[in-house]
């Protein structure tokens, strides 16, 4: 049937910018054969050949993933790899398999429904170990299956576009997202997930649309149509006519054009029409990103995330591996100042490839993440810190904790701080001896205790991304609660005004580096609360210093005196919206 003209799917903006391209439909990775093909006698004993080879490679596959784990975590750490190790070698699985495959079932049909039919069993078993060996059935099933039907792996797919695509997906995890990183993908569109997921910074990073959370754009696209991705509004439109599409050609012009102005402006102060000055910094996932903030003028990088050095590699970074990264940035940086924010891994930013293959968890948000991973393990940490060290005497550094919640964290990470610094200076290493030290506030306990943190640290670091999802118990990348996902709640924003004044009332700088600080309708309202620097992705760097050069410091204050009296969120929208600027900001 053919398809009506211009059908408009909306979701969340996730990175701005309208792109006009064709769909690369990428499947997803559980997908699993359901159609029963059958085998007459003849071919029989070859399909029975193919599931042998099939459960040889997974062997060898499993293999050199416990060996890994050994190495790099020690044996404690391989038990998940052996459990699945075990289950291959699970006679009554090979049994039944072979039995049907014998009676006319393809090899690829006879893995699923044996799995199928153990997993209905031990779904409803009274014993918790045996319903949480499901998830291990079902991961052992598919890389049997993933060797019958050679599937490839989606990274693998994704580096391989080779031509101007959009990507479609039902979700792109961020290690998934990097890989794009330098490809030619022209955006992209998810099914799920929130403005603040890491995919989604990821995508602000390289400064490609994306919008997410369409529900079932996977479903109501084919592999080569021609599509509108529009990153600003958030929508889709799908076979668009020649009126839509002139339409849309036409905006980018315009969006062109406005990038060209903002250029202009690119090397002047982040200064305010009544002289007031902030600092705009540069958010960064990888190395290789400095020549861009160098070029946007940049008054630093304001967030390193370090945890993408972990992502699409097999084994665990050494301390070179950091020290190395860490140096290109600083030694590129020509003198201007790094925030190194120690290992945030967890939450969104564990992956399948994710090289520490901790156990799955019920609330990975809420779990072992960030600064709380790091003190369960700590030679992970100290290699780290190592690299981060041993950096700081080649460029200006300041350390960043994340995910700090109470005290002891913060004197527990800088224990092993101290002790990795008497360490370096036995070997007579040299580091920065004064290095600055700095916590992410990004949980709420953080933000009601600030005052007394921040009699303990050099510098805040605001991460709304988390402090948001966290204080409104909204999941940053679940679509469904995105609603209630506001960085304009009254309860958010009193607790920035806590944490700014805190800050200022111990005598250290508050920044924000989550990305309410790069969205230009906030910044207003950031300014006026007394936020000392923003960090900010890349390409928003402009945008965000244009807003800072068109308003009045001393309006902004009254402004944010007024928003904070407000009851809801909504009436603070109305009063951002009408904001005078000096001159036209779009
Ligand atoms: C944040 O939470 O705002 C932040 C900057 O950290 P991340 O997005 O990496 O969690
Ligand atoms: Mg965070």
């Amino acid at each position: 049937m053919k398809k009506e003209h211009n059908i408009t799917l909306k979701g969340i903006s996730a990175s701005s910018g309208i792109v006009i391209g064709k769909v690369f439909l990428l499947k997803n990775d559980d997908f699993m054969p359901t159609e029963e093909i059958y085998i007459p006698q003849s071919e029989r004993a070859k399909e029975v050949l193919r599931f042998q080879e099939a459960i040889k490679n997974a062997r060898a596959e499993m293999q050199e993933l416990r060996s890994k784990i050994n190495r790099t975590l020690g044996a404690n750490y391989a038990k998940i790899a052996e459990v699945h190790f075990l289950m291959l070698e699970d006679p009554l699985m090979t049994q039944k398999v072979l039995e049907m495959i014998n009676s006319g079932s393809k090899a690829e049909y006879a893995v699923d429904k044996f799995t199928k039919d153990i997993v209905k069993t031990l779904e409803v078993e009274s014993d918790e170990y045996f319903r949480e060996r499901v998830a291990d059935i079902k991961e052992v099933s598919k890389k049997i299956i993933d060797n019958l039907i050679g599937r490839k792996d989606r990274k693998v797919l994704l580096e391989n576009i080779g031509e101007n695509k959009i990507v479609v997906a039902h979700t792109l995890s961020p290690a998934e997202t990097v890989v794009m990183k330098e490809k030619f993908v022209l955006g992209f569109v998810t099914d799920m997930g929130g403005r603040t997921s890491h995919t989604a910074i990821v995508a602000n990073g390289l400064g490609i649309p994306a919008v997410v959370g369409l529900t079932s754009i996977t479903s109501n696209v084919e592999p080569n149509e021609e599509i509108i991705l529009d990153g600003n509004a958030g929508l889709v439109i799908l076979n668009p006519d020649k009126e839509v599409i002139e339409k849309y050609r036409q905006e980018i012009k315009n969006l062109d054009k406005a990038t060209e102005e903002l250029d202009k402006i690119k090397n002047m102060s982040a200064t305010t029409v009544d002289g007031h000055n902030v600092e705009i910094l540069a958010n960064i996932e990888n190395p290789n990103e400095t020549n861009l903030v160098l070029s946007m003028h940049a008054a630093g990088i304001g967030l390193y995330r370090t945890e993408f050095i972990y992502f699409n590699r097999s084994d665990i970074p050494s301390e070179n591996v950091h020290y190395e990264a860490y140096v290109k940035v600083v030694e590129s940086m020509n003198g201007l100042p790094t925030v190194i924010r120690t290992l945030d891994l967890g939450g969104d930013k564990l992956t399948e490839s994710d090289v520490l293959h901790l156990e799955k968890e019920k609330n990975p948000f809420m779990g072992l993440r960030a600064i709380r991973l790091c003190l369960k393990y700590p030679r992970i940490f100290i290699d780290q810190l190592r690299g981060i060290l041993r950096a700081s005497a080649k460029g200006k550094i300041n350390l960043l904790y994340p995910m700090v919640s109470c005290v002891d964290e913060l004197d527990a990470a800088n224990e092993v701080l101290e002790k990795v610094k008497t360490d370096l200076r036995k070997e007579n290493i040299p580091f920065d001896e004064d290095i600055k030290v700095g916590i992410m506030i990004e949980v709420p306990s953080a933000a009601l205790i600030s005052d007394i943190l921040a009699k303990k640290v050099d510098f805040f670091s605001i991460g709304t991304n988390d402090l948001i999802q966290y204080s409104m118990a909204a999941d940053r990348v679940n679509e469904n609660v995105a609603h209630l996902y506001n960085p304009l709640h009254p309860a958010v924003l009193r607790l920035l005004k806590m944490i700014i004044d805190n800050g200022h009332k111990a005598g250290i700088k508050v920044a924000m580096c989550g990305e309410m600080a790069g969205s230009p309708f906030y910044t207003p309202i950031l300014l006026g609360l007394g936020l000392d620097e923003f960090s900010v992705s890349i390409v928003q760097i402009p945008r965000i210093k244009k807003i800072i050069r068109s308003v009045n410091m001393e309006e902004m204050k009254k402004l944010s005196d007024e928003v904070l009296k407000c009851d809801d969120s909504s009436q603070i929208e109305q009063i951002l919206k009408g904001i005078k600027f000096s001159e036209d900001i779009n």
